[in-house]
């Protein structure tokens, strides 16, 4: 047999396996320091970086409100793993589960459904645990039906077709509840994932009504459930409450201290007692660990975290890794006892420095670093010019907020082809209108071909000819809510 591409002969083992397991924030920053320390190695086949990962890609997440509002176009928020991780193996898949006693990983990749052949094991000697996190959701009637997630570039491209379209619902028809269902939009989570989106779609929207003959900005009704008495806790308390006088100002109704108690039917009910329709439902309210954690036998926190040393080994365990999302680190910058690090990118991205680091000097023999940073602030956007950051401890907001908000993620967004795709979109974007269409129809690429086939439309399949309303049809306030598109 001919050796593979990187010249190793078959039947060799390299000298060191590294599985990176998540293609986020930490698996793509660690695989690239490691790629640049071990280039050598790894081109020779004396060494080996596998990232599992169940998208090419890796999300640049604080872009998804604006890929949402059609600021950024979404392949511009992400960056592709083949290209930075050359010499990398980049599997598409996901792992199951984990036997860190045998050292092997078990994944089923996009060929495990199409060969038949079931999941694959991968040998490993080191391990980096980096799947971040899912969205933490409350047994809420109606939820899991009507809910949309605000995590992934499609959920962030669906949402914005799916808002677009419920103007052109509303636009169409005759029925005023229809209408009234069509225009309101429920956020519920008041971090900066859920202010941001609703903010940029808030604004997007109200941009766009001018275009609708019989749609007013004051006719959309946008509200934002807070189960705290407070929202975006990572901009401090005098910011918090500025954000909330300025979405007020906006006509956005802040609700705080108050929380979705069911939306079955699309009917949406809180606990302060209100109880209306709505066909737009975005569930942002936090996180929990990725759930493949429970699958890896090694030890975690009652939230379910990975429990970490401050050098990011896994409590207890040689050769296993973790960071980001999915681990538990002590936070060395807090005087608070047993403070662990915030799930955010600023630590992830900091954390997965530390980690390659640590994992060569393992190899290495050496003594490892721990992890200790101190946040330098946070940022966010509120729609166009428009914004509130916190930086070393000084309030800024309005417009320089917002400039301070674009340079930082300018700055922050992987690789420089991405910036200057970003920089040249935001450029165009002062140039010219915004796009104001939706692409929903993207979602269901073979319907139109497949009705003018004579295709059975089969209104359960996903995708096919029947799943896409045909001249006649009539907005249903029970549709469910939008899948992904591209
Ligand atoms: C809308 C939004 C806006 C945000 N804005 C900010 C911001 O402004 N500032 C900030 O600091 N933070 C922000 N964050 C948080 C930040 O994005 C996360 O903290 C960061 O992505 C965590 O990095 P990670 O590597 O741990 O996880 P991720 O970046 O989520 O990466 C996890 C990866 O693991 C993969 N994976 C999951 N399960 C498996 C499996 N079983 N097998 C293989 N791979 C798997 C996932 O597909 C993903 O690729 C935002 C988050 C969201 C959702």
């Amino acid at each position: 047999m001919a050796p593979d591409s990187r010249g190793t002969a078959p039947g060799t083992r390299p000298a060191v396996r590294v599985l990176v397991v998540g293609g986020g924030y930490v698996g793509m920053y660690t695989a690239l320091r490691l790629q640049r320390a071990l280039r050598q190695r790894l081109r020779s086949g004396d060494a080996e970086i596998t990232v599992v990962t169940p998208e090419p890609y890796m999300t640049y997440q604080p872009f998804l409100p604006e890929a949402a509002a059609g600021s950024i176009s979404p392949r511009h928020v992400v960056v592709p793993l083949r290209r930075v991780l050359r010499d990398c193996k980049v599997v598409i898949g996901e792992v199951e589960h984990v036997d860190h006693d045998k050292r092997t990983a078990t994944v089923t990749t996009l060929a495990t459904g199409e060969d038949g052949t079931g999941a694959v094991g991968i040998a490993y000697d080191e391990i980096v645990l980096a799947p971040g996190s899912v969205a933490r959701t409350l047994p809420v009637p109606g939820l899991a039906e009507f809910g949309i997630g605000f995590k992934t570039v499609e959920e962030a491209i669906g949402l914005r077709n799916h808002v677009i379209e419920q103007l052109d619902i509303a636009s169409a028809t005759r029925d005023p509840e229809v209408r009234d269902a069509a225009l309101t939009f429920v956020f519920v989570g008041g971090g900066y994932a859920g202010v941001e989106a609703l903010a940029e779609l808030e604004d997007m929207a109200r941009y766009a009504s001018r275009y609708y003959h019989n749609i007013l900005p004051s006719d959309l009704r946008w509200i934002l459930v807070e189960a705290s008495g407070r929202i975006l806790p990572e901009v401090g308390p005098a910011m918090g409450r500025y954000v909330v006088g300025e979405l007020r100002g906006r006509n956005i109704d802040v609700r705080l201290e108050t929380r979705l108690d069911s939306c079955e039917r699309r009917i949406v009910q809180l606990s302060d007692g209100s109880r209306f329709p709505a066909r737009t439902l975005v569930w942002t309210a936090g996180v929990r660990p990725s759930p493949l954690l429970a699958a890896t036998g090694l030890p975690l926190t009652g939230r379910g975290r990975l429990r970490c040393t401050a050098a990011l080994r896994v409590e207890g365990v040689e050769h296993a890794w973790s960071a980001g999302d999915a681990a538990a680190v002590p936070d060395r910058a807090s005087a608070e006892p047993g403070a662990e690090t915030a799930p955010n990118a600023q630590h992830a991205v900091r954390q997965a420095k530390v980690l390659a680091q640590n994992i060569l000097a393992s190899l290495a023999g050496q003594p490892l670093t721990d992890y200790r940073h101190r946040s330098a602030g946070s940022v966010a956007s509120l729609g166009l010019h428009k914004g509130v950051a916190q930086v070393h401890g000084r309030a800024v907001k309005g417009y320089p907020a917002w400039l301070i908000h674009r340079m930082y993620h300018l700055s922050r967004v992987p690789t420089f082809n991405r910036k200057a795709r970003v920089l040249a979109e935001w450029t165009l974007a002062g140039l010219f209108k915004r796009e104001i269409v939706s692409l929903g129809s993207l979602e269901h690429p073979r319907a139109e071909f497949e009705i003018a086939a004579g295709a059975d439309p089969d209104p359960r399949r996903p995708g096919g000819a029947g799943d896409r309303a045909r001249p006649g049809d009539g907005p249903s306030p029970d549709d469910g809510p939008p899948t992904s598109s591209g």
